[in-house]
């Protein structure tokens, strides 16, 4: 799970994490009460509260150019955050619909001597958390280590002991801090992994975290992602859920208990297992296919678990084809084949449908789908279906 930039801040805040001060608003009404709170003639920063970065270089669909703007003064942005307020957002991490910006959060401005980037994740290699910091600051890390991976620190915190002095002195040190900064930097670390470690967060980045021109040490920006097998033991998190920004497919999903991904390609996949579902997507793509979607409806599912994971799946105006592609072990072929019968009367399925059953109760699910008299073809073997698929969709 997800949270905005203002969320996050107000949680580094409680962890002693300096950040600047801000408003966050989710209607134009509000706008003149928001912006009372700042001196009337001085910069303000307006900023649009997605789930994705890179909106500083971003562009809304309307023509305006860039997602956080520096106003000189109030009444300027009041007129910035009215043009972003309900506008669509697309950054090179939204994909190109974008996302609706529905929250400005107005901060004072800060004077930037420096930017410089700070994260603490989870390595799966070593199963420790990682620090990773550099001097460059404000452009994707990705970057940074393609071109100069020397400018890059990693601390790794073994769990076991926790983060000590020594850990945090390496990184204030690895960005080149001295004086009363290096021990500001130091705090706002020490802050920033505690909030990392007891919130069960997946990953915290700051980007870019700065030195202001006074000498102070800022988290300018909060990108934060938690870990949610972990989130029940968060309640305060989960009530920090935008379900604006969440695919509604996927919510619908988790209510019946699917596992749903939506991806970006056009043949929508049915699939009982996840490491089947991996290998499904993998071979529609050898075929030289789309995945529209991981989907697992798992071992035991229902009838009307099927039914509504079809529901789904053609929900989705991308999908131009559908695999379902079902090993019944515990979960038994009828019940796929019930499922689809079900989803049919509910929905018209007006793409082709590649059907592969194999297991389980196979030919009663067969003899089903064969006197249901629905469109579908038939496949006999993994590799059978993905390329019937492929093509399928091809030709329509
Ligand atoms: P992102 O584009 O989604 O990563 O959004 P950021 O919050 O990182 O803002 C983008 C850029 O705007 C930053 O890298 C800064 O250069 C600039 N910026 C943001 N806030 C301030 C501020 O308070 N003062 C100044 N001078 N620049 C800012
Ligand atoms: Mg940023």
């Amino acid at each position: 799970m997800n949270i905005h930039e203002y969320q996050a801040k107000e949680l580094f805040a409680a962890y002693g994490v300096p950040v600047s001060k801000g408003v966050a608003v989710q209607s134009e009404g509000d706008f003149d009460d928001a912006l009372s709170q700042f001196p009337e003639n001085e910069m303000v920063v307006v900023k649009s509260q997605i789930h994705a970065g890179g909106r500083g270089k971003g562009t809304f669909t309307d023509g305006f150019q860039g997602g956080v703007k520096l106003a000189p003064n109030r009444a300027e942005a009041k007129e910035v955050a009215g043009k972003m307020l309900g506008n669509t957002l697309v950054t090179h991490q939204t994909g190109p619909v974008g996302r609706k910006v529905q929250t400005i959060y107005f901060t004072e401005a800060a004077t930037i001597e420096h930017e410089y980037y700070l994260a603490i994740l989870m390595d799966r290699e070593t199963s420790m958390p990682v620090i990773i910091a550099s001097t460059e600051g404000g452009v994707d890390i990705e970057q940074v280590a393609e071109a100069t991976p020397e400018k890059i620190t990693k601390v790794f915190v073994d769990p076991a002991i926790g983060l000590q002095p020594y850990h945090m002195r390496e990184v204030a040190f690895g960005l080149g801090f001295s004086g009363q900064a290096f021990k500001d930097m130091v705090k706002a670390l020490d802050g920033l992994y505690k909030f990392f470690w007891e919130k069960d967060t997946s990953m915290v980045e700051v980007n870019p975290l700065i030195l202001t021109e006074e000498g102070n040490v800022i988290a300018l920006d909060a990108k934060v992602g938690f870990d949610d097998n972990a989130l029940f033991r968060h309640p305060d998190i989960v009530e920090l859920r935008d379900m604006n920004e969440e695919d509604e497919k996927e919510i619908e999903a988790s209510k019946f208990g699917l596992s749903y991904i939506a991806l970006d390609g056009n043949i929508a996949c049915l699939v009982n297992g996840a490491g089947l579902a991996m290998s499904t997507m993998d071979i529609i793509k050898h075929f030289g296919g789309d995945p529209a979607n991981f989907l697992d409806v798992g071992g035991g599912a229902q009838v009307e678990q099927v039914t509504a994971a079809f529901k789904i799946i053609l929900s989705d105006p991308n999908v131009e084809g559908i695999l379902v592609n079902i090993f019944g072990g515990i979960m038994k072929c009828d019940t796929i084949a019930e499922g689809i019968i079900e989803a049919a009367k509910n929905v018209e399925i007006t793409v082709p449908l590649v059907v592969r059953l194999e297991g389980t109760n196979v030919e009663l699910g067969k003899k089903l789908l064969d006197e249901s008299g629905l469109a579908l073809t038939s496949a006999d073997s993994l590799s059978d279906a993905a390329e019937k698929i492929v093509n399928l969709v091809k030709e329509a």
